[in-house]
């Protein structure tokens, strides 16, 4: 069995995280996948048309997880739709992973995207792999970009490469360990394998990267598969600087698939039994059919084609007859997967985000987060006897992730919640067209949800006081509307035995 790296890619916006998944893609010899990504780029750039986001949707189901081999490594690539159509099935994503890699405009340093979703890697350890991309333009100085790196993400950094100049000045890239200098070539300035084993640093360079030799720690991959360090890599995607460098340091020392958390404790990939979890579901892919993929992570086990696997949320075994699997170009349709890899399950709404599957139907795997929206808004109808029809596609859709609902305790305005603007185009246009339901959004008078969590008599207490703020989600868990992040923490304060949580696991 190959080994297996499970992987995504998170970065903000613009930082170049398609034209790396591109090159690695190509560097893996997937390269039939690459015009995929590059379609998906281009239709994500018209974020307002319907339309284009369809098509999005639809090419996404192949591009979800890319799969290629290097080295005898399988690579497991998930994309996580890092733009402002980014939402909870991001977030979710993450759960999915066992690394991740980190890409970084170096004009522009760490950005709002970036952070947040390192911050969810944090919340389950990811080690990270920090690549700092466009070094042919000119960016800020590499030691202010590993500072920021060390600082706003609170990790000890470890550069492994150094940029030789940047910008017109850009003279390669610079192996820190073996000293030895990737070249760009020829009038676009490309790496095309040229790679000087005993360079000389221009003078005007050469204090510079004596400091980055001596001034940092040496790398530790404990350190880094803890969560605590990260290796940082400079190059350009576009120009193919460093792209190897991420993918074998990837498979050097990224993690294999690691276990994952359960309710009876984690549970190895060498367990025999097999089990997974669902981490994303796809609905509506084809209009006339009202079907669904789930995506479920093998956690243990040889998954079989045909095997039967119960879901914990539906109590009897599923045969899982045509799953779809993910696998590289050239290798023939195999009929197994192994811890790490992914397989989509067809179905018509038996599988939920946060499902454990499993042989014996004893496994719960735990961690597997909900977030705090930060945009709130109430749905209002047009026509009022559709209430039903409604209900129906809040569960669904926030059920696949793309929004949260709450039902306030007081009135009958449901509440919906986001993380990013985008998702309220998408429901609405989704409402329409996949529910012949006709809606609008109002501004709610709250700014921010909270799920409480406590002692269930206290938690009675204070939403005796604060009905008109109190909401329950689709789970039929409390939660508490706020006005303002200030009204959260005044409420904390107040009510210190409570837990005002900004996530929820299922
Ligand atoms: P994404 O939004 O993070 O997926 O970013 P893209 O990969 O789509 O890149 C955004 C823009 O930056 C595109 O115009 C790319 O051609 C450009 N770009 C990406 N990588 C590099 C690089 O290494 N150098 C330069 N100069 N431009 C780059």
């Amino acid at each position: 069995m190959a080994e297996r790296r499970t992987f995504a890619i998170i970065s903000h916006p613009d930082a170049g995280k398609t034209t790396l998944t591109e090159k690695l893609l190509l560097t893996g010899g997937a390269i039939h996948l690459a015009g995929e990504v590059k379609a998906r780029g281009q239709a994500r750039r018209a974020r307002s048309d319907w339309m284009k986001i369809e098509q999005q949707r639809g090419i996404s189901v192949t591009s979800s997880v890319m799969t290629f081999e290097r080295d005898g490594i399988t690579f497991n690539l998930l994309d996580t739709p890092g733009h402002e159509d980014f939402s909870e099935d991001t977030y979710r994503t993450l759960t999915a992973v066992d690394s991740a890699i980190m890409v970084i405009d170096a004009a522009k340093g760490i950005e709002p995207q970036t952070r947040k979703l390192f911050e969810v890697c944090r919340l389950r350890s990811v080690p990270i792999i920090t690549f700092v991309n466009k070094v042919d333009r000119e960016g800020r100085e590499p030691f202010e970009l590993m500072d920021e790196v060390a600082d706003m993400l609170a990790l000890d950094v470890c550069p492994m490469t150094w940029p030789v100049g940047m910008g017109g000045r850009f003279e390669g890239i610079l192996d820190l360990a073996s000293g030895s200098v990737a070249r760009p070539e020829g009038p676009s300035k490309e790496f095309l394998g040229k790679i000087d084993t005993d360079a000389t640093i221009p003078e005007e360079f050469a204090e510079q990267v004596e400091l980055a030799q001596i001034g940092y720690p040496e790398f530790d991959v404990d350190a880094y598969r803890a969560g605590d360090l990260t290796p940082v890599f400079f190059g350009s995607a576009l120009k193919n600087f460093g792209v190897t460098d991420v993918i074998e340091a990837i498979a050097t020392h990224a993690p294999p698939p690691r276990p994952q958390p359960s309710e009876a404790g984690p549970v190895e990939p060498t367990k025999d039994e097999v089990s997974g979890f669902i981490f994303k579901v796809q609905a509506n892919m084809d209009p006339q059919h009202r079907d669904r993929i789930a995506f479920m992570r093998l956690v243990s086990g040889t998954f079989k084609r045909g095997m039967k696997l119960t879901p914990s949320g539906l109590g009897k075994p599923i045969a899982v007859h045509s799953p779809i699997m993910f696998f590289a170009q050239d290798r023939e349709i195999a009929d197994t997967a192994e811890p790490g890899d992914i397989i989509g399950i067809p179905n018509h709404g038996t599988l939920r985000v946060g499902d454990s599957l499993s042989e014996k139907n004893d496994i719960r795997f735990t961690g597997l987060p909900n977030f705090a929206p930060e945009i709130l808004r109430r749905v209002k109808l047009a026509d009022p006897t559709k209430t039903k029809q409604l209900r129906k596609a809040l569960d669904d859709l926030s059920e696949e992730g793309v929004i949260q609902v709450f039902y306030p305790e007081i009135g009958s305005q449901w509440v919906i919640g986001v993380v990013g603007q985008l998702q309220l185009d998408v429901l609405i246009s989704r409402l329409a067209a996949e529910y012949k339901v006709d809606a609008s959004l109002e501004p709610a008078p709250f700014a921010t949800a909270r799920w409480v969590k406590g002692d269930e008599k206290k938690i009675d207490e204070f939403a005796g006081f604060n009905r008109a703020n109190m909401a329950k989600d689709r789970d039929d868990d409390p939660v508490f509307l706020a006005k303002s992040p200030w009204d959260v923490g005044y409420q904390q304060e107040k009510n210190p035995d409570l837990t005002f949580s900004t996530t929820k696991e299922r």
